[in-house]
């Protein structure tokens, strides 16, 4: 039986050409060639004013929390059902972060506790895109303005989706995304940073060069450069650029195969999960996903366990994430508690996620398919386990 792993690095075929073309540039550090060339095709097919290459989402969210001066006893909204970086980069300047809740329909932050959470301490709103569908961003959007508080968006999963005919990660004043090769376009290891509000631009380019203004210097817009902020260094060698470029030149490809897998898990399963107390992904109707991941909502734990199972007897990988942040040992550490954020505790326990990568073949994704096909019902209920509430009850 072959094995259907959960996520396969993907290399644009070619891309080698492009690698032995960063290397005979001889420009191995960062903002060569292949990065400028990555930055000018974001920012043109985006229409974002400004595109930095980063070492990663993590630091391009780090470069973000810098750039918004956040300190220690600033507050951060973040929703607890996100990846650790999310709050973790504005932690790390010594914010407390205020975890939000998520809706039960896209699983991303719930926008009617927003106001109730802001304060005078609150100098960040950071929403994930989850899953590459977008949150309700007009109110998100409203309401943070309505504040004074800036809007970073965590579009680690959302390149290339859009809200009303937006794309993500262009709505906030900062966003970030991620090149990690888990991601649907990646370098290895690898993010940026979106800058749509122009006013940060140019400390944006000095925290990323460790806190100089070498990249004036460069542009001979000054005669020497100096230490003149805070920094680190944030860029990433040439040669990953290299890689990332040959994805983002193919990103309709890329996207529109990822679409095919997102489109084919969805109809197969549809019928399959209704009958089986299952729900599947929901896509509001004014957003296009970027369909980073596809996910199933067990209707419960014990369900979920069961399911993996079967699917690993299958040579079948399907993992879940992610735990509860306000439940963490760091998130308790902040005054989180148990009953804080119901939704994310109950799908944290619930959500499980199929394989799902570029190079994914119709067969071995009808693998997938025939394999949950298969599982019913009564192979996934303990004798006493109580289904619980329905996702779109409420
Ligand atoms: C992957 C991910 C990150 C971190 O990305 P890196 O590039 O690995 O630092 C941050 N936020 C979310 C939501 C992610 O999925």
């Amino acid at each position: 039986m072959i094995k259907i792993p959960f996520n396969k690095p993907y290399v644009v075929p070619g891309s080698e050409n492009y690698l032995c073309q960063a290397v005979a540039n001889m420009h191995l550090s960062g903002d060569g060639p292949f990065t400028k060339k990555c930055h000018a095709l974001l920012e043109q097919v985006l229409g974002v004013p400004k595109v930095l290459l980063s070492t990663s989402c993590t630091h391009a969210l780090e470069m973000a929390a810098l750039l918004l001066d956040i300190k220690p006893d600033d507050e951060v909204i973040v929703p607890s059902f996100t990846f650790v970086s999310t709050i973790n980069a504005f932690v790390l300047r010594g914010a407390k972060p205020i975890f939000i809740d998520i809706r039960s329909d896209t699983l991303n932050l719930d926008e009617t506790h927003l106001e109730r959470l802001i304060t005078k301490k609150t100098k960040a709103i950071v929403p994930v895109h989850y899953g590459g569908i977008s949150c309700e961003m007009d109110t998100i959007l409203k309401i943070a303005a309505g504040y004074g508080v800036p809007v970073v968006e965590d579009n680690a999963h959302g390149l290339f989706g859009l809200y009303k005919g937006r794309y993500l990660g262009t709505l906030g004043s900062l966003a970030t995304q991620s090149f990690h090769e888990t991601k649907n376009f990646s370098c290895g290891e690898g993010g940026a940073l979106l800058i749509n509000e122009p006013k940060f631009a140019e400390r944006a380019e000095i925290i990323r060069e460790k806190g100089t203004n070498r990249n004036r210097f460069f542009r001979g817009m000054v005669d020497k450069y100096t230490w003149v902020d805070v920094g680190s260094s944030f860029l990433p060698s040439d040669i990953l650029a290299a890689l990332l470029y040959a994805q983002i030149e193919q990103h309709e490809q890329i996207q529109q195969k990822r679409k095919l897998i997102w489109n084919l898990y969805f109809s197969r399963l549809s019928d399959w999960a209704k009958e089986n107390q299952i729900d599947l992904p929901h896509v509001p109707e004014n957003c296009t996903p970027a369909y980073h991941l596809f996910y199933l909502l067990m209707p419960s734990l014990e369900a979920r366990t069961k399911f993996i199972a079967i699917l690993k007897a299958q040579q079948i990988t399907s993992v879940f994430h992610y735990l509860p942040l306000h439940l963490s040992e760091m998130g308790l550490k902040f005054g989180g508690a148990s009953g804080d954020c119901p939704v994310t505790e109950s799908y944290s326990d619930r959500l499980v996620r199929l394989p799902f990568y570029n190079d994914l073949t119709f067969d071995d994704q009808m693998k997938v398919v025939d394999a949950c096909l298969s599982i019913t019902f009564n192979d996934l209920h303990l004798k006493n386990v109580k289904p619980v509430n329905k996702k779109y009850a409420a």
